[in-house]
């Protein structure tokens, strides 16, 4: 273990949890966050989430297979599915336990899947755990994607085609009606893992799947981004999500999600509905971001809100985010195994709770270190 570890050092791969030369204060801009909205903070969703936990008490107890109904969660799951419009939600503890317990749920051997090669560790971990064939296509390359189809589709069962709505390490957004219109040509089932698109894009924060007018047969949200909780949902047609019940060995057998937790859902959802000027702040404090950094990096307009920096090797990006730091703004190095070798860069998050001074100050900064 020790070798191990001194394998990552040597690498400027090693984590660890105190990884800052500043210790984070109220003077630190912190950019290195997914809360969006700025809700993790905002006073009334913790008096959302401490009337609920008033209201329905500390824990869940067990399994929802074992402890009956329980009001809390049938009734965040009913506002969750409206939010998202599908027929019927279902929570799970995060979104890590989501992906990683539906997938296997929804998909087994004989079945084929195909993956955007940058989907999320909890995205390619269910598929491992599903037994399927799993066949990666190209980052958001619809022609090999479509030429994986024609040539492997025939030879399995069910077929899956699983995306990201916007990914989260390069911010960027699949065009989800081809890929819808792809699935529907190739018999093939479309799941979109909403986690940094839900309540930052769309009307009424309703993600890319509504503001691009799908409906796939599986979509994920998170409630730790712009929720500012914790947890996730599955939402899909009635069979699927009973399906779920049955057979997602996440939800089947671990305890119920914190009922306070799941109270505060419906309030936090109508916020996060509300929320379009919060929304605008945002996507003006992203293109003031992107604006900054465009003689830099070809990148074009993040689609919702993370904005990433190339920085190529993991030393160039802790160099440049201790710099950073040292000037109080906080932006973590993303490094392999996150990112693919070569590619190691910072992510940039601004959230509705910063000020367009603390964005314009820190392309400013940005721009000095780099020089
Ligand atoms: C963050 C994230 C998850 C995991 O969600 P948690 O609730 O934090 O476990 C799943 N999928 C994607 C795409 C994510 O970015």
């Amino acid at each position: 273990m020790r070798e191990e570890a001194a394998r990552l050092q040597k690498d400027a791969l090693w984590r660890t949890l105190d990884d800052r030369t500043v210790a984070p204060g109220p003077a630190m801009v912190n950019l290195s966050s997914n809360d969006y909205l700025g809700f993790a903070q905002h006073p009334e969703v913790m008096l959302a989430l401490t009337d609920a936990v008033e209201r329905y008490g500390a824990g869940g107890a067990a399994s929802r297979l074992l402890s009956g109904p329980l009001p809390a969660h049938e009734e965040a799951e009913d506002v969750l599915a409206g939010l998202v419009r599908c027929e019927r939600a279902l929570l799970f503890a995060s979104g890590y336990a989501a992906n990683a317990g539906i997938i296997p749920a929804l998909a087994s051997e004989g079945d084929v899947i195909f993956s955007d090669a940058l989907n999320h560790a909890s995205i390619i971990d269910g598929c491992r755990l599903s037994r399927a064939q799993v066949l990666r296509y190209q980052h958001r390359d619809l022609d090999h994607l479509e030429a994986l189809l024609k040539s492997q589709r025939g030879r399995f069962q069910n077929a899956w085609i699983i995306t990201e709505a916007v990914f989260s390490m390069d911010g960027d957004a699949p065009d989800l009606r081809a890929l819808s219109a792809l699935a529907t040509h190739w018999g093939a089932w479309l799941y979109v893992d909403e986690a940094h698109a839900l309540g930052v894009v769309g009307p009424e924060g309703r993600g890319l799947c509504a503001a691009d007018g799908i409906t796939p047969e599986l979509l994920v949200g998170t409630l730790g981004k712009a929720f500012g909780l914790a947890g996730a949902f599955a939402a899909g047609s009635d069979a699927v999500i009973s399906l779920l019940v049955n057979r997602a060995r996440s939800f089947v057998y671990s305890t119920a999600v914190l009922p306070g937790l799941a109270g505060a859902v419906p309030r936090v959802t109508e916020m996060v509905r509300a929320a379009d000027a919060a929304r605008s702040r945002l996507r003006a404090h992203v293109a003031t971001v992107h604006a900054g950094i465009a003689t830099r990096s070809a990148l074009s307009l993040p689609a919702a809100a993370i904005v990433p920096i190339p920085m190529g090797t993991p030393e160039r990006a802790i160099a440049v985010s201790k710099a950073l730091q040292d000037r109080g703004f906080e932006t973590r190095a993303i490094r392999p195994p996150t990112v693919p070798k070569g590619t190691s860069r910072l992510r940039c998050v601004p959230t509705a709770a910063h000020s367009s001074n603390d964005l314009r100050k820190f392309v400013h900064h940005l721009t000095q270190v780099l020089a």
